[in-house]
């Protein structure tokens, strides 16, 4: 878009209809505060991305005639004047938000489902979708294009009948068929990273997670795994992927299971077995990091690499969204320096949500967090909850310093940071140039 020139505000009739606002121009949310889109986080809404209503709930928009931020109830439709919703974009992977939708949310009257929501707009000129938001990782793999399901099905027929025993397998392709899981389907494709979910149950109680939710909540998106696989059923699925798939990553704690350090026995066993027959592929591990002895027993059984989940690296952030139980923070901490410690690449799962993540101690805290650890990726991924309950629960008002600037404080201060949003073979722990760069050219 020409400099200056600000995208149009997106709306929604009542019956989901979107049109474009001729005068209303486009805002978005930081934090609790409306603000305007800056250029530099405008970019062309990604391929695979979607677009849906905020229910019941009015937009906010910049009016440019009064200089200011106004609710829209309702809009002139010819001769009728209509009810209007907010729109809301869910992005597709690899890109990190920078901004929330703009809206009135003390007048939203249903609590939000477990998605990420971005704000999006309409540039007239160029006539398309625009978003505000970051590409963070430059792999193509999770492009929903790679995952068709025609040629999915015979392939898991063909798995199951060659391993009718494996326990593990079943619920592989039930996340693969019904949840749709896209790690789950490259195991039957035999590519990239394949998920080995091991744990029935987990040690926090995460505000937004998708594998259980009280029944009073927002519904969860998965049926947890509910048994612990064995070593050998482990392996019976992993070594034919590592052995055989491109590019293979084998991955502990991959979405919606419980978190697999409760496990800790039983992976080391496996990864052990893993590594003993064959050097191909990738191991890794993705937790919450709540037993360092037992990230360091995961680090000796051979695990490659190490991702710990944390929507903030503040302890009373973190424990407001965790509300962990028979752990701490300190901990959690202690998890990502043994790891480093080891030699382990070693990322951070960073949900990140603007207001919070790009608030000024947000900020401060997580440049002494890589300092003091040393970790290699901070991999950005958009916190999926409704943000008004996120804010509320966190005790968070205002809004931060920008998700861009936060980014390139961070990429100032340790240009070794990778930012990411998907896990990495070894091949490519340390790659030279591109991927290591941001902003990543569009
Ligand atoms: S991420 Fe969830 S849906 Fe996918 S394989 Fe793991 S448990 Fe199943
Ligand atoms: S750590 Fe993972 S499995 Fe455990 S409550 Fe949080 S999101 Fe759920």
């Amino acid at each position: 878009m020409k400099p200056g020139v600000l995208p149009r505000l997106l709306y929604a009739d009542e019956r989901g209809t979107i049109f474009d606002h001729p005068e209303l121009c486009m805002a978005g949310m930081n934090g609790t505060e409306a603000v305007l889109p800056e250029g530099v986080e405008l970019i062309p809404l990604p391929e695979g991305s979607r677009i849906f209503t905020i229910p019941d709930t009015p937009p906010l928009a910049w009016d440019q005639r009064r200089r200011s931020f106004v609710p829209v109830d309702t809009i002139r439709h010819g001769r009728k004047r209509v009810r209007v919703q907010a729109v809301s974009a869910f992005m597709a992977p690899g890109y990190v938000r920078t901004l929330l939708p703009a809206c009135d949310y003390s007048r939203k009257k249903v609590h939000l489902p477990l998605w990420s929501y971005t704000a999006v707009g309409w540039d007239p000129e160029r006539e398309r979708f625009v978003v505000a938001a970051s590409r963070v990782d430059v792999n193509d793999n999770w492009n929903p294009c790679n995952y068709d399901d025609r040629k999915l099905d015979p392939l898991v027929r063909k798995m199951l009948a060659e391993f009718p025993h494996n326990r593990l397998l079943e619920q592989l392709a039930r996340c693969a068929v019904d949840y749709h899981c896209f790690a789950a389907k490259n195991l039957f494709f035999r590519r990239w990273e394949a998920p080995l979910p091991t744990s029935p149950t987990c040690n926090s109680r995460c505000l937004g997670c998708i594998s259980l939710q009280p029944s009073e909540c927002c519904p969860s998106n998965h049926e947890r795994i509910g048994f612990v696989p064995t070593p050998e059923e482990l392996c019976q699925l992993a070594l034919p992927h590592l052995n055989e798939a491109s590019d293979p990553i084998v991955s502990y704690g991959q979405g919606c299971e419980g978190d697999p350090i409760l496990q800790a026995e039983t992976i080391a066993e496996a990864t052990r077995r893993m590594k003993t027959a064959t050097s191909r592929g990738t191991v890794n591990f993705n937790s919450n990091g709540s037993f360092p002895d037992r990230v360091r027993l995961l680090c000796d059984a051979g695990m490659d690499s190490f991702r710990f989940s944390l929507n903030s690296v503040q302890e009373e952030f973190y424990n407001r969204y965790y509300r962990p139980v028979g752990y701490s923070f300190a901990q959690v901490l202690e998890s990502v320096k043994a790891a480093k410690e080891r030699g382990k690449f070693t990322m951070i799962n960073y949900l990140v949500s603007p207001g919070v993540t790009d608030g000024p101690e947000e900020v401060a805290a997580l440049l002494r967090f890589i300092d003091a650890t040393g970790i290699d990726m901070i991999q950005l991924r958009n916190l999926s909850i409704d943000p008004d309950f996120y804010h509320t629960q966190l005790r968070v008002r205002g809004k931060g310093i920008g998700m861009y600037l936060m980014m390139e404080k961070v990429k100032k201060s340790f240009p070794r940071i990778q930012y990411g949003y998907f896990n990495r073979t070894k091949e490519n722990f340390y790659p030279e140039g591109l991927e290591t760069s941001w902003p990543i050219k569009l």
